[in-house]
């Protein structure tokens, strides 16, 4: 499907009927094991479930059409996959990374990625300055950015990342997990490589573990990281894929939907007094509202934190009382969740004490806000 919308591209999963039944939802392709031709060819494209499935590229079809990139790899998770794109980097390898990131990438990077040659220097991606500062010409190969960035939601400009490492002779990623290719289309915007938890808001229903990488291009990183995945047994499941691309076929109006709950308890929390501050890309008194307008399409997320008066005891104490929120962790679902991040990421978390961090589903934005209100009032 060429030149189409991207929501009809994924309301209808790529739009291919299943030739023998006429079927419009494809058949699911649990085979692990393909026959030969008689002279040992296999002419058909498939070998063996491990390095590939067919119902796993047809995740990755709509995907790339969804990112505008050149190929994809959906893996067993957004883990699988962020550190798929590491490792298949040529080694030694520095490499640049934010320090408010996803928490359990950072930790890898920190405690894992060194002992497999590869060095990170973590910086404050807000702030492309220090992005530039970071990143070591000819040395670098990768600089790695998260935007919107857990759990403040940081923002890095995509375009001016992707000038700054591709000056140094690195590629640049994205961990475009919050922002959606609904929202944001990285590699348009220069990025040579997109990361997803697919975990997360494409399949949106906290019930599959998935993860994908969208390439720019089909070139020899792409076969690093084909061949890693083929080798480790990274390739996810063809009932979990199944699962993830019936999930993406209603992202839009999902992700629509989440963007406007989430920019209205935004700006009701913003003036609400039992609250220190509101993090939301969609407020003009964030730090990187100005970026976000300019790379992110129709919303700013579904995502949002909340900084509680009486710091740390009164966010737990919030966060114990809500009824309709789910005190959990992820994101990206149908149901709200609600969860106090310092208590997650541990000792030296950039997270604040009295963070709470709301994933916003698609209940009734008058529920949520009564919730947490009374959540509020009971501490
Ligand atoms: N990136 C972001 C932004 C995330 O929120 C997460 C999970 O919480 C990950 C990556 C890792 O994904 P997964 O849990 O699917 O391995």
């Amino acid at each position: 499907m060429k030149n189409l919308a991207p929501e009809t591209v994924a309301a209808q999963a790529g739009g291919v009927i299943d030739e023998e039944t006429g079927a419009i939802v494809r058949p699911l392709h649990m085979a692990t094991t393909f026959i030969r031709d008689p002279d040992n060819q296999y002419r058909k494209g498939y070998s063996y479930g491990r390095p590939d499935n067919a119902t796993v590229r047809q995740v990755e079809a709509v995907l790339t059409q969804l990112e505008g990139g050149a190929a994809s790899l959906v893996l067993a998770s957004g883990m699988t996959a962020a550190t798929t794109a590491f490792l298949a980097l040529e080694r030694p390898a520095h490499v640049v990374a934010p320090n408010v990131m996803y928490w359990g990438l950072r930790k890898w990077l920190q405690e894992d990625a060194p002992s497999l040659g590869i060095e990170a220097t973590l910086v404050d991606a807000g702030d492309p300055a220090a992005i530039r500062a970071g990143v070591l010409p000819g040395k670098t190969k990768l600089v790695w950015i998260e935007t919107p960035a857990n759990p403040l939601w940081t923002v890095t400009d995509i375009a001016e990342a992707a000038g700054i490492a591709h000056r140094a002779g690195a590629l640049l990623a994205v961990d475009s997990t919050v922002a959606t290719p609904v929202l944001t289309q990285p590699i348009v915007l220069g990025a040579d490589v997109v990361m997803h938890s697919g975990t997360k808001y494409l399949n949106g229903h906290s019930d599959v573990v998935a993860g994908a990488l969208v390439f720019a291009r089909r070139d020899a990183y792409l076969e690093r990281a084909t061949r890693l995945r083929g080798m480790l047994g990274g390739i996810l499941g063809p009932f979990e894929a199944a699962l993830l691309l019936r999930g993406m076929r209603t992202l839009h109006v999902r992700v629509r939907h989440q963007c406007a709950s989430a920019t209205r308890l935004a700006k009701h929390f913003a003036r609400h007094p039992r609250v220190e501050a509101v993090l939301y890309p969609g407020l003009a008194s964030h730090p990187g509202h100005a970026a976000a307008a300019r790379q992110m399409q129709g919303g700013f997320g579904g995502m949002l934190s909340v900084r509680v008066k009486g710091g740390e005891p009164a966010a737990v104490a919030t966060a114990a009382n809500v009824k309709i929120w789910k005190r959990a962790t992820s994101l990206g679902g149908v149901e709200s969740l609600l969860e106090h991040r310092a208590s997650v990421e541990g000792p030296g978390s950039p997270c604040p004490p009295d963070l709470l961090r709301l994933s916003v589903g698609l209940e009734s934005p008058d529920d949520l806000i009564g919730d947490l209100e009374q959540a509020m009032a009971t501490v």
